[in-house]
């Protein structure tokens, strides 16, 4: 008999401590879905040493950014991506709603496409708060924290980056919809989605500083990992929250319309850092590849590609496919084609 209330005894307290379990994974933490940018045949940028791709560098450091996040208490990570696969814009926004994760980050690594006034450094780019405000404003308070880190680690800090559709979509209260689809989504799904381009690929020295080794790119994943730390507030064995920055106005930097020319759309936006350029576009010695000024040539023609697959134009050239058509998702070739359709102005 008194084995048997011994027994009844360890069931009732398995059975509080489960429960407490589920509810603990179910309400109290904090998710978060990390997004390592590209994957499979869609590659990114390619960098300056002509070898490494965008998509390998962006699973590296989300992969070393869950290890750290892992680290503070109450939080929950996963990744859209653990491996070299292609995947849809809409699948990586879908992964966040079926966890219904308090936040998405997407990782990414930019290269120099005219565009903008400057061709290294690092930019969050985060709602523009056309709809749902108050949710823009604290993607912009987190992009501020995120940036504050990754400047620590001496990366020119270009600002938080606000981009308004150019071909008229809206959200549901009809004003301007924000131009990236993974934003885009975030606000309409009422959830916290930013986007992280930490370097450059393509500049000799942010590749060489920051993208070139393991041990440079666990850094940007501690970097990434105590800004979201500082924004929520998260604690790690013991240790003071860091505290909260508000100065994420100051950071702001919009794109100023596009405007179409002969052969492409083109849009300007402007600093937060210096000017310098071409000066620094200086080719690096790569083993394994002699082609020394086509190194530069070939990875602005992926960028070009790479750009485009993350913007809503696809859905605009491949306007058969229908509005919600996912860039990610159209073949390279078809993408190719698109895009040589446009250069030759068909
Ligand atoms: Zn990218």
């Amino acid at each position: 008999m008194k084995k048997f209330y011994v027994y009844v005894i360890l069931l009732s307290l398995s059975i509080i401590l489960s429960f407490s379990r589920t509810s603990h994974a179910a309400g109290k933490g904090l998710t978060i879905v990390l997004d390592p940018g590209h994957g499979g045949s869609q590659s990114g940028a390619e960098a300056i040493d002509g070898r490494t791709q965008e998509k390998d560098l962006n699973l590296t450091i989300a992969r070393y950014l869950k290890e750290d996040l892992l680290e503070y208490d109450q939080v929950q990570v996963i990744l859209t991506r653990d491996d070299d696969r292609d995947m849809g814009l809409d699948v990586r926004s879908q992964i966040a709603e079926d966890y219904e994760a308090d936040l998405l980050v997407s990782l990414h690594n930019n290269a120099y496409d005219g565009s903008s006034g400057y061709d290294h450094g690092c930019f969050v780019l985060t709602g523009g708060g056309t709809y749902r405000e108050e949710l823009s404003h604290e993607e912009q308070k987190l992009a501020c924290c995120i940036l504050h880190e990754l400047s620590e680690l001496g990366i020119e800090e270009q600002g938080i980056l606000l981009r308004a559709s150019e071909t008229g979509t809206t959200y549901p209260n009809g004003k301007l919809a924000d131009y990236y689809r993974i934003i885009k989504d975030g606000i309409l799904n009422n959830r916290m989605q930013v986007l992280i381009e930490h370097a450059y690929v393509d500049h000799a020295r942010d590749f060489g500083n920051y993208l070139s080794s393991d041990e440079s790119l666990r850094a940007l994943a501690r970097a990434d990992a105590r800004g979201i730390a500082r924004y929520y507030g998260l604690t790690r064995d013991g240790e003071e929250a860091l505290p909260d920055l508000q100065n994420y106005e100051e950071k702001l930097v919009t794109f100023k319309e596009g405007f179409e020319t002969e052969t492409r759309t083109e849009v300007f936006y402007e600093t937060r850092g210096d000017l310098s350029k071409e000066s620094e576009r200086e080719p690096i010695d790569a083993p394994g590849t002699d082609e020394g000024s086509e190194t530069d040539k070939d990875s602005r023609e992926k960028i070009n590609t790479d750009k485009e697959s993350s913007t809503e134009k696809d859905q605009k050239i491949d306007s058969d496919k229908g509005a919600e058509a996912d860039s990610e998702s159209i073949p390279f070739f078809q993408r190719f084609l698109a895009l040589l359709k446009r250069i030759i102005h068909l």
